[in-house]
């Protein structure tokens, strides 16, 4: 992992605000629980403080990371996000693979 991550605000925090306030079964915003819905706006109080928005989109991009919160983006909004940049530079957006998925969103929050 490149030096971005050496300050983001989320460091040390673990996956749990992150990655569990988004259940399996909860990824479409129109399925997500008022608790869900709070958690999110909790983990998005953090990425608000975090220098390295910039850099956290990117990586959850290349690394094709949506499913967790990552750059202040829910996974829908990132994959919208993706899509429109992919689109404004011409490039192929790649879609959601989730054993890829699983795999990177382990790695980049230390976890197993
Ligand atoms: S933008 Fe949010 S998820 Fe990304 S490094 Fe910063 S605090 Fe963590």
């Amino acid at each position: 992992m490149s030096d971005w991550w050496e300050d983001a605000a989320c460091r040390g925090m673990g996956p749990e605000l992150f990655v569990d306030a988004l259940p399996h079964d909860q990824w479409r915003e129109a399925n997500f629980t008022a608790e869900t819905r709070r958690r999110i706006e909790e983990a998005k109080q953090v990425c608000g403080d975090c220098p390295v928005v910039g850099p956290c989109r990117d990586d959850a991009i290349a690394t094709n990371d949506f499913s967790a919160i990552r750059g202040n983006l829910t996974p829908v909004e990132l994959r919208a996000y993706a899509r429109a940049r992919a689109a404004i530079r011409g490039e192929r957006f790649t879609r959601y693979q989730p054993d890829r998925v699983v795999q990177n969103r382990r790695a980049s929050r230390g976890v197993g």
